[in-house]
């Protein structure tokens, strides 16, 4: 067999939706369990949709990603270059070869001809099609036309009849009739290729093997077909990825404000979580395996595995990947990324490095952090009720109790570290015979003043710091007294 060469095409439009990049990792692991190419081709024909900086977005996905391509723009290859627009002059020549042999055709329809056509089609409720009044212009005709400058499109020449039929590996053989096929336009009046012709073209120069793309593309499938018969060339293997919907059933769209691969980071979702979560996301593996690296799953990804039904894009599993992902580094990797987050939620001067410890655990994406950290800043009004706990065998009584013994034991520490106050705390709940919930339920409450916390009364004494924690505690020692006496 020949070599594996598979191609991410995106066109640039500014932002990585979600399947797009998952068509690019399905690509990408393609190439590399088969020891072969993953090649970057940019689309961009169509250049009323041009956005700036768009082809950064691409370069830059890619490399976070770890999606090293083999061949593209910035790397060169040999089948240079890797942009469209600078291929513009390698396509009008094929067309001219289908308009040769019969496949395709000019024509010479005027804009307004054709508004007045859709508009006729759509009053009587038609899906618009071209009428192919241009097919049978005389040869005389088209070449006055041609002569005269006269702006012109060429249009594949669909069959009349018959059928079509295509494989794919995810959908199996598919088989249209012609009839229902409209003669698509290759090349636009302003010398562009098409996107359809292009990306035909492309491939077969490319020597593209595999072609991965959403199955929104399906349909199209068919005139692509007609199009390697019509030339002869080796159609390629066609991968259809399923469509992503949400939980309820409906399209992902960027449009409609689902979340784009830039968006996802800025929600402080990781690479990898993304990367992880997006290889599952119509893939399944041999094994029940879910945590997976890039490398891994360059070594078990098989398009066989690649179902068909839709895959539903749940925002609370890609969470739980994420917080996997979180909870698996180290603690000072963890620290760095979550610092400019840390930083966001911190009013107050506080060592972020044992801020990064205790919340490391309990952070499932890294926007939560900022608001998971208010009550370090400023200890809000809180209601005494935290203090009675069951499980804990706490009331206020005993909350109170606890509290000012603690508070002797807590002034005598000089190296304020959690290993000292877990020592001090620890012996004097051993002195008094108490249970350990029952001295560190209180102070936590009196250290947060909140019900829930993302650590323990310890981990937030030392990040307060030995003052803070003391004045805490003391404002929770008036509080209760105040109650405990009415
Ligand atoms: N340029 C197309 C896109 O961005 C590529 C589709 C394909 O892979 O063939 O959607």
């Amino acid at each position: 067999m020949s070599e594996v060469r598979t191609r991410y095409a995106p066109s640039p439009t500014g932002y990585i939706h979600i399947g797009n990049l998952r068509s690019a990792l399905y690509e990408y692991l393609i190439a590399r369990v088969n020891g072969g190419k993953f090649v970057l081709r940019i689309e961009d024909t169509d250049q009323e949709r041009l956005v700036e900086g768009a082809v950064d977005v691409i370069y830059r996905t890619l490399n976070l990603c770890g999606m090293q391509h083999d061949e593209g723009p910035d790397i060169g290859g040999p089948y240079a270059p890797y942009v469209q627009s600078e291929r513009k002059n390698t396509y009008l020549p094929y067309a001219k070869e289908l308009v040769r042999t019969g496949h395709a055709y000019y024509c010479f329809c005027s804009k307004e001809r054709l508004d007045a056509l859709r508009g006729e089609c759509e009053s009587e409720g038609k899906t618009y099609r071209y009428d192919r009044h241009c097919l049978g212009l005389p040869q005389e005709e088209i070449e006055a036309n041609l002569q005269a400058g006269k702006p012109y499109v060429i249009r594949q020449k669909m069959p009349n009849e018959g059928t079509t039929t295509f494989h794919d590996v995810v959908y199996g053989a598919i088989s249209v009739d012609n009839s229902d096929l409209e003669d698509q336009i290759l090349i636009k009046s302003d010398g562009y290729p098409t996107y359809n012709f292009a990306n035909v073209i492309d491939d077969h120069l490319m020597a593209i093997t595999h072609v991965v793309r959403g199955s929104e593309y399906l349909s199209s499938a068919p005139k692509y077909n007609l199009l390697y018969d019509a030339f002869g060339w080796e159609v390629p293997v066609y991968v259809h990825l399923p469509l992503i919907v949400k939980p309820d059933g409906s399209k992902i769209s960027k449009r409609k404000g689902d979340a784009s691969f830039e968006d996802l980071l800025e929600e402080g979702f990781l690479v990898e979580a993304i990367v992880n979560y997006l290889a599952l996301l119509g893939w399944s593996p041999e094994s029940n395996q879910e945590l997976f690296t890039l490398a891994e799953l360059e070594k078990v990804f098989s398009v066989n595995r690649i179902s068909k039904s839709p895959s539903v894009f749940d925002i609370v599993k890609l969470r739980w990947f994420n917080a996997e992902y979180i909870r698996a580094m180290a603690p000072e990797t963890f620290h760095e990324i979550a610092l400019p987050w840390i930083k966001k939620g911190l009013a107050v001067d506080l060592p972020t490095l044992p801020i990064a410890r205790m919340i490391q655990p309990r952070t499932e994406i890294l926007s939560e952090i900022p608001g998971k950290l208010g009550f370090l800043n400023t200890l809000e009004d809180y209601s005494l009720d935290i203090y009675v706990h069951k499980k804990m065998k706490t009331n206020l009584e005993n909350s109170l109790e606890n509290l000012k013994a603690v508070v002797p034991v807590l002034e005598e520490i000089q190296h304020w570290t959690e290993d000292s106050l877990h020592a001090s705390i620890l012996e004097l709940v051993g002195r008094m015979g108490i249970k350990n919930g029952q001295m560190l339920w209180p102070v936590r409450t009196a250290v947060s003043g909140l019900p829930v916390t993302p650590g323990g009364a310890i981990e937030i004494a030392q990040i307060l710091g030995k003052d803070e924690t003391l004045r805490r505690i003391r404002i929770g020692i008036e509080r209760l007294t105040a109650a405990v006496k009415s």
